[in-house]
């Protein structure tokens, strides 16, 4: 086999895995490289489901990557004949006395209505009495909501299941358990890739590799900065399962606190017995490689005293189940998708910071469009590296 080929992608998760497949797609000569075996549950897309929405409370910058995404999802699903995407509609509280940022925002709920407005996204406006009226799983005190009816989860391990299945499909190399130790770019006849297994060369390469990003761009390594973070599965009441189940219940983002603690998120449940939910901590950074993956009954008593106790009262404080993940964060909490500083032919592809999953099929498809035709259709300048130029050593 040849170790000759178009392009690289280094690290097959979300945005890897959608990088393969769309470049494979366009004949593309593709091999994309993972560590580990995906979908896995060592990098930051794993737990069952994760959110999509479409008036983008991080940004305006990020609504036409997420409204392709759908799209995409919808044409991956029926290449893939695999159901990824499940509409449930999303509400978002916050409470009136909120002091909360919320991935970098202070205002991620006005932000959200504006882009609503203006993107045209289907969505109501909720007082405090109309979220108790209609959603009394909730034990409001003076929230305003922003419903949005196309709010969804996605399934990650099948989403990338499907995607490397079909990049194969379409000619695509997808080498697993094999680990790229270097990068070089010397010369000026192409990359060499450096693995486990052996080297391999590209005119281009895409370096995809989530939490682990910065062992290839020391000069930056500091802007990536890692967190772990936890799901967690409590258990719902017995005589209050189907208030949780769809559509009776929606995927919700509940922000009532102070600085980067915002409150907590969930979904509906999927299994009639248990609902997903999650807050997020940026006080402790962690090394991917050495990350704590167990969580301690510590933490999951801590979650339902500190978030869900006087909050969603038809869920009790039995944690069925929990998982810790790798979230990826930059200094303004937004994506990286830029060439990397010394090299134009590689280029780095990051959508960290807790929110890229639903962005990151438009991320594929824009990768391929860049690698194939030099720029991609969706302007990406806002998540440009050199915003951060006098950070890089
Ligand atoms: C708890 C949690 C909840 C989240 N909720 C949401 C949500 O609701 N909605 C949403 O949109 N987003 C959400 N996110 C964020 C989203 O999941 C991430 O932004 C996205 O999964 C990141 O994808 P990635 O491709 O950058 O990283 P990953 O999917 O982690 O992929 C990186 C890959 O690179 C590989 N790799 C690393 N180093 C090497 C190497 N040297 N050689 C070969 N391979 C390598 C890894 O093995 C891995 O497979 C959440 C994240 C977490 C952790």
């Amino acid at each position: 086999m040849s170790n000759k080929f178009d392009t690289i992608i280094v690290g097959l998760g979300a945005t890897g895995s959608a990088a393969v497949y769309q470049l494979a797609k366009r004949g593309n000569q593709v091999l994309g490289v993972d560590r580990f075996s995906p979908p896995h549950a060592n990098g930051s897309s794993h737990g069952e489901s994760r959110i999509i929405r479409q008036a983008i409370g991080e940004g305006e910058a990020y609504v036409p990557l997420v409204l392709r995404s759908y799209e995409l999802w919808r044409e991956i699903e029926r290449e893939a004949r695999a159901e990824l995407l499940t509409i449930t509609g999303g509400l978002t509280l916050e409470s009136q006395k909120s002091e909360a940022v919320m991935h970098g925002r202070p205002d991620f709920l006005d932000q959200a209505i504006r882009c609503a407005e203006k993107f045209n996204v289907r969505h109501q406006i909720l007082e405090t009495s109309d979220i108790r009226k209609r959603y009394p799983q909730f034990g409001v005190t003076d929230e305003r909501a922003y419903f949005e009816c196309e709010t969804g989860f996605l399934r990650p391990g099948l989403c990338i299941q499907a995607q490397l299945d079909l990049g194969r499909k379409h000619g695509a190399a997808v080498h697993t358990d094999e680990i790229v130790v270097s990068i070089d770019s010397d010369g000026d006849s192409g990359v060499t890739v450096n693995t486990s297994r052996g080297a391999y060369f590209a005119e281009k390469v895409v370096i995809a590799a989530g939490s682990w990003i910065g062992r290839f761009l020391p000069s930056c390594a500091h802007l990536f900065k890692v967190y772990r973070q936890v799901m967690y599965w409590f258990e719902i009441r017995e005589d209050h399962r189907s208030a949780f189940a769809p559509p009776n219940f929606p995927i919700f983002i509940w922000i009532f606190g102070k600085g980067g603690e915002f409150g907590f998120y969930g979904f509906p449940t999927l299994d009639g017995k248990s609902i997903k939910i999650a807050t997020e901590q940026f006080t402790s950074t962690a090394d991917p490689d050495h990350v704590q993956r167990a969580v301690s009954s510590a933490e999951e008593q801590a979650m339902y005293k500190d978030y869900v106790e006087g909050r969603l009262p038809g869920i009790s404080d039995r944690c069925d189940a929990a998982a810790s993940c790798l979230y990826t964060v930059t200094p303004d909490s937004n994506f990286v998708i830029d060439v990397h500083p010394n090299d134009d032919r590689i280029i780095i592809a990051s959508p960290c910071s807790g929110h890229g999953f639903k962005h990151s099929a438009a991320i594929g498809e824009a990768l391929a469009e860049q690698v194939i035709d030099g720029k991609s259709k969706i302007d990406l300048s806002s998540f440009s590296l050199k915003r951060f130029k006098d950070l890089i050593l």
